[in-house]
């Protein structure tokens, strides 16, 4: 399949501004926002079936709040910025929202993760809007196992949102969560999409982010980063390294014959901290510098309390010039690192 080149809404290139560096010597340059912690499914490694509690609507950031907080980043080198949650299109007004975000000078790339509920509707505004990929969450491709995994029966929208993507030239990043006894059986047919469609299947290794502890830490993971290889390499043969992009998450393969690639990340592992190049701002905004740590600033609290935009600015860069040197260290950092991890739907993935 050809990838249309699309006519872009994004806002023309403003001069390059040379990005914030934290003591590390990482750049910021990705900003992952948590649009809300609502979300449509129940997926059982993120958040329990019931009692979930949301956070009261007045609590979240306003569109407004966001747009504003990521002009600042933006001026401090931020230029790609990914919509998650919760999930995104849950949150009235999304569009519109991404529209306004792509006038802001300096971003010149949104995309967002999506579980697919809801998306294909607005395919075609996010062609218009320019956006590049579209992650789709996809743990398998049985609806009674997708059933299983989810709680709810929604795998054929699901599908329609993939189909609706590859139609409109979107690059399509599949992101299925690896997880022992669940979906094992479904990784062959998963990373087999990439034989005859232009898409990138990512395997993620599974975090303890649903609530729960892991005090044994990634020694413990029954599927990490290098047994999903071997299981796919018994499949598919070797898999051939390809050259990622800076600050990438996924270490990218190619299999011999396949039109589109495969991913694995190493989440729970920990391998690219060392090129990391994000911020996440939750959906109440909360700044985490890493994954792992357990929020470093309240800017709805600067945002409400009047602060000035330099004050903001301050704040936000003194956070990331101080960031864990990687996901161990901010996990040690953590006043709660005995109890558990929040679920990862108030911090985006
Ligand atoms: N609702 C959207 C979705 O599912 O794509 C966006 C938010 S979701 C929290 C973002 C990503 O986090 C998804 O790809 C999901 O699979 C991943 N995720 C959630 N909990 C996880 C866990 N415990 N371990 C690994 N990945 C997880
Ligand atoms: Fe919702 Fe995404 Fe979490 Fe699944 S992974 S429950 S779709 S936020």
């Amino acid at each position: 399949m050809v990838i249309n080149v699309l006519p872009s809404l994004l806002a023309p290139a403003a001069p390059a501004i040379s990005p914030l560096y934290d003591q590390h010597g990482r750049p910021l340059e990705y900003l992952r926002l948590a649009v809300t912690d609502r979300c449509n499914l129940r997926c059982f490694y993120c958040m329990p079936e019931e009692g979930i509690k949301y956070m009261p609507k007045h609590e979240l950031l306003s569109y407004e709040e966001m747009l504003r907080l990521t002009g600042l980043l933006a001026g401090l080198g931020v230029r790609k910025v990914r919509l998650t949650g919760g999930e995104p299109f849950v949150r009235r007004d999304l569009v519109p929202f991404m529209e306004r975000l792509a006038e802001l000078p300096g971003i010149d790339d949104i995309s967002l993760t999506t579980n697919g509920v809801l998306t294909a509707p607005h395919v075609p505004a996010l062609a218009r809007l320019g956006v590049k990929a579209v992650n789709l969450s996809l743990d398998t491709l049985d609806r009674e196992r997708f059933f299983q995994i989810t709680r709810r029966d929604e795998l054929p929208k699901v599908l329609e949102t993939f189909h609706a993507l590859l139609d409109a030239g979107i690059q399509v990043k599949i992101n299925a969560v690896v997880m022992d006894g669940q979906n094992i059986d479904a990784l062959v047919p998963l990373a087999s999409l990439s034989r005859d469609l232009p898409v990138d299947v990512r395997f993620i290794e599974e975090m303890p982010f649903n609530g729960g502890s892991h005090e044994a830490g990634p020694a413990s993971l029954p599927w990490n980063h290098v047994r999903i290889r071997q299981h796919l390499e018994d499949h598919f043969g070797a898999l051939l390294p390809v050259s990622m992009a800076a600050g990438a998450t996924a270490s990218e393969y190619r299999v011999a014959g396949h039109q589109g690639t495969v991913g694995i990340i190493a989440a729970y592992s920990r391998t690219f901290c060392g090129t990391c190049n994000r911020l996440r701002l939750t959906a109440e905004g909360g700044i985490k510098t890493c994954l792992y740590d357990q929020g470093v600033l309240d800017t709805r609290a600067l945002l409400r309390g009047g602060k000035s935009d330099e004050e903001i600015v301050a704040a936000l860069s003194a956070a990331f010039r101080h960031r864990a040197a990687n996901g161990f260290e901010a996990e040690r950092q953590r006043p709660l690192h005995q109890l558990s991890f929040e679920s990862m739907a108030t911090i985006g993935g």
